[in-house]
């Protein structure tokens, strides 16, 4: 059985951006959303070797810790020719001052010396892990994808991280090209395009009566 969430969830993030977005998905269902940063609760040592686990340790951290329902995310891209790389280490790929140029550019060197030049050996796609954990050991996770292209050099200056480099499938333009709402708005706003749309979109269905 799944298990709806009511009153009041822990944002397990210390990211400000993240933090308003779930506020933003969980208003119109009368859920008030209170950070992990908030409640002065530490950040676990993210040492799963997937999306889904990573999620799951921080949401059940947070649950034990807060003793309220926690929600949390692990995201990141996959490239198909570099047998699933960055993956879980997306993040870290742009090292401490988050250079996500460099990061790109370590992308495109690797593909180069694997000879992967046409967009069908530049497969890749972003996921997104979500998890609600309560303090009672329940848990919720759904998880989500979005399939593109790499190309380069990099396109757009909207978007963050790696989106300059990532075109959707069905689209001509890059995430780094494309206005938040049509990135990651949900319906009927935006398109629900993004992993992260579409994994909200199925935490909804599961855990917020679908709407
Ligand atoms: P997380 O905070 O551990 O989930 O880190 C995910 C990392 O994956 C981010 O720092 C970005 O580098 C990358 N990433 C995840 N989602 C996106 C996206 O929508 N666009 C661009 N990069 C993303």
């Amino acid at each position: 059985m799944h298990r709806r969430i009511t009153d009041k969830l822990v944002i397990a993030t210390h990211n400000p951006g993240k933090l308003a977005e779930m506020r933003e998905l969980l208003a119109p269902h009368g859920v008030e959303a209170v950070s992990a940063g908030e409640l002065g609760l530490g950040e676990p040592e993210e040492t799963g070797k997937d999306f889904r686990s990573n999620a799951k340790i921080k949401a059940i951290a947070a649950a034990q810790a807060a003793g309220l329902p926690a929600f949390a995310d692990d995201s990141g891209i996959v490239v198909d020719a570099l047998d699933g790389a960055p993956g879980i280490y997306s993040a870290r790929w742009a090292g401490p001052t988050k250079d996500f140029t460099a990061a790109m550019t370590r992308i495109e060197r690797l593909l180069q010396e694997r000879g992967a030049t046409t967009p069908d050996k530049r497969r890749a796609h972003f996921v997104s892990a979500l998890c609600v954990a309560w303090p009672d050991d329940h848990i919720e996770e759904v998880e989500a994808r979005v399939d593109g292209t790499l190309v380069w050099p990099p396109r757009g200056n909207a978007g963050f991280g790696y989106d300059p480099m990532f075109q959707p499938n069905g689209h001509s333009r890059t995430f780094g090209e494309m206005e938040s709402i049509e990135k990651h708005g949900l319906p009927p706003l935006g398109l629900g395009l993004s992993h992260r749309a579409r994994a909200f979109v199925k935490l909804a269905e599961i855990c917020l009566d679908g709407r």
